[in-house]
């Protein structure tokens, strides 16, 4: 199945199957004549992939420098991003060589920044194998990496040459991840597509088996609902990308003043959905039952729903940091059914809390 992103020039498709990993080699030749391939992954992803896609590669007759880095968000840095260059460049990298990131959000945003970087610029694809890369971070093109005081604050726009997704490694990713990864599928759902909803609804049991076909159904959804989205505001110019925001600017205030490593991702995005559902019943523009249709999906997946007790005035100034903020006002992606949002600006700090703190379950 394929999914294209339409975006001129610069144009891809995103490849899903079950067990396409086996054709990466052939995937790699028919998109680009490639002659050198980095391929970057990370420790957890590289023990059950690395050997398998560089054979493929290699099958092609590609030359292949294989490069590591540690698991985890510490890796998305300076000075990791300075030891991939040096190690590229040590092996001969040139400006037809082409970058193909293996793992998660944290290698793709990394891969793909160096890819931006290297020689002004090298092709690049993405093979995505957490969840959350799948449907979300290996499609629009922003790559990058953060500094000690500020996440995804260096980077650049820059699209891959395609994207090969395979079901099948989802079953090496740990639960935790898996589920969080759930949590951006349901606010796909919210933001644009009502049915899409009801389907992740009607095959909760389905999703936690991780069954291929509903696999292949929903990351294939994703993509394209993320990919319409992109196409329509490729550089984040209209606003219109900001959609993709729903439930973040409380998520991003949780990770912060939580501590990161507290909540994934994708978790502080389920409590985060359900503060802006509670935010547009007090404007008076969403309904309760409707809150409560993404609570049972969320909790059905085990994803949490709670708002934990946190100080309310770390919370504000945290979300008083939200790059969604014009002239110190708060704006949030607020829902006003299921399947469509608004970005509302002007919300008053008073409401936004209260939809913070009618969250927190009573003892
Ligand atoms: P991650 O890359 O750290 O992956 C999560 C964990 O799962 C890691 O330990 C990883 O090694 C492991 N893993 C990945 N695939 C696996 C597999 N198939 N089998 C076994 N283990 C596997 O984290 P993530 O949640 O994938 O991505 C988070 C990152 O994505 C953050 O840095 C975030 O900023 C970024 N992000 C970027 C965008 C974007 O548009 N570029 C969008 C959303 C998030
Ligand atoms: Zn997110």
């Amino acid at each position: 199945q394929t999914v294209h992103v339409p975006l001129g020039d610069r144009s891809y498709d995103i490849s899903i199957g079950n067990g396409n990993l086996a054709e990466v080699g052939r995937w790699v030749t028919s998109l680009r004549k490639v002659t050198h391939v980095v391929l970057i992954s990370d420790g957890n992803v590289a023990k059950y992939y690395q050997q398998p896609v560089e054979d493929a590669i290699a099958a092609e007759g590609i030359r292949v420098t294989s490069l590591g880095v540690p698991a985890g968000e510490q890796s998305k840095s300076v000075p990791t991003a300075q030891s991939l260059w040096e190690a590229a460049l040590a092996d001969r990298v040139d400006r037809k060589s082409t970058v193909v990131a293996l793992g998660g959000g944290v290698v793709g945003d990394l891969a793909g920044f160096v890819a931006a970087t290297m020689t002004r610029g090298l092709d690049f694809f993405q093979i995505p194998t957490s969840l959350l890369a799948q449907v979300d971070s290996s499609v629009g093109g922003k790559v990058g990496i953060n500094l000690p005081s500020a996440k995804n604050i260096v980077g650049a726009f820059w699209q891959p040459k395609g994207v090969l997704i395979d079901t099948a490694v989802l079953k090496t990713l740990p639960r935790r991840e898996y589920l969080s990864g759930l949590a951006e599928v349901i606010k796909y759902g919210v933001i644009l597509d009502a049915d899409f909803f009801a389907y992740l609804e009607a095959n909760v049991q389905p999703m936690l088996n991780r069954d291929p076909a509903v696999l292949q159904k929903i990351i294939a959804r994703s993509c394209e609902l993320k990919a319409q989205v992109v196409a329509e505001d490729e550089t984040e110019t209209t606003g219109l990308r900001a959609i993709l925001n729903y439930g973040h600017t409380f998520c991003h205030a949780l990770e912060t003043v939580s501590g990161y490593g507290e909540y994934l991702h994708g978790e502080a995005v389920s409590v985060g959905m359900l503060c802006a559902s509670r935010l547009g019943e007090k404007l008076g523009v969403f309904d309760a039952e409707s809150t409560q249709r993404q609570a049972k999906l969320l909790s059905a997946l085990e994803l949490p729903v709670a708002t934990p007790k946190l100080s309310e005035t770390a919370i504000l100034s945290a979300m008083q940091r939200d790059k969604k903020v014009e002239h110190g006002k708060l704006r949030f992606i607020v829902p006003h059914a299921i399947g469509k949002v608004v970005l509302t600006p002007d919300v008053p700090s008073e409401m936004a809390l209260a939809a913070w703190r009618e969250g927190i379950e009573d003892e």
